[in-house]
């Protein structure tokens, strides 16, 4: 059993400085799936992930694309299976290669393709709790001992608010 965390975001700030945080220490072949409704806080994650990588690329959902790219530090690939037999068609013919490969690859609705994703991946949860509040439960699923101590860490933090970005 992986690490777990559950940990609760007032702004999308916060989101994104959380994000940022694991952009930060990201290495390559880092594949985060990313589960919740529309409006969750997905796209927002992503934007702090891309800035924690150092990329001042504009982040935007490629839910009518198949996947877009962003340089920093590392490349992010960010996919959006909203469309899912499309971005399942697409994976298995060959758009897998951007996963476990030279960056960091991030899925919007990974539920939908999870049979196409690989493992060691961290898992986030992001819920609806207020106008403003959104809960993330975080998980490693296989084996990745650097991610598994970044989570526990998180959990140690425990569920109160995260600060901000300035
Ligand atoms: P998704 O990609 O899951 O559909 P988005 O990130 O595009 O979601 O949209 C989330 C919306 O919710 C944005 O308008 C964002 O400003 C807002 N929001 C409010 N509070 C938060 C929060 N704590 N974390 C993330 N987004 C939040
Ligand atoms: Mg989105």
């Amino acid at each position: 059993m992986g690490a777990e965390a559950r940990l609760r975001t007032d702004s999308p700030a916060a989101t994104e400085e959380l994000a940022a945080e694991l952009g930060a220490r990201a290495r390559a072949g880092l594949v985060i799936a990313l589960e919740g409704d529309l409006g969750s806080g997905k796209t927002t994650f992503v934007r702090g992930l891309a800035r924690g990588l150092g990329s001042d690329d504009p982040v935007s959902s490629p839910t009518y694309t198949l996947m877009h790219e962003y340089l920093g530090r590392l490349p992010l690939y960010h996919f959006d299976a909203w469309m899912e037999s499309r971005e399942k068609a697409y994976l298995q013919e060959g758009g897998s290669v951007f996963l476990c490969g030279d960056g960091v690859a991030v899925v919007e609705w990974a539920d939908r393709v999870a049979d196409e994703l690989p493992s060691p991946r961290l898992a986030i949860e992001l819920a609806h709790v207020g106008p403003e509040q959104r809960e993330l439960r975080l998980r490693v699923e296989g084996r990745d001992a650097d991610l598994e101590g970044w989570v526990a860490s998180l959990a140690a933090r425990g569920a109160g608010p995260l600060p901000g970005a300035e």
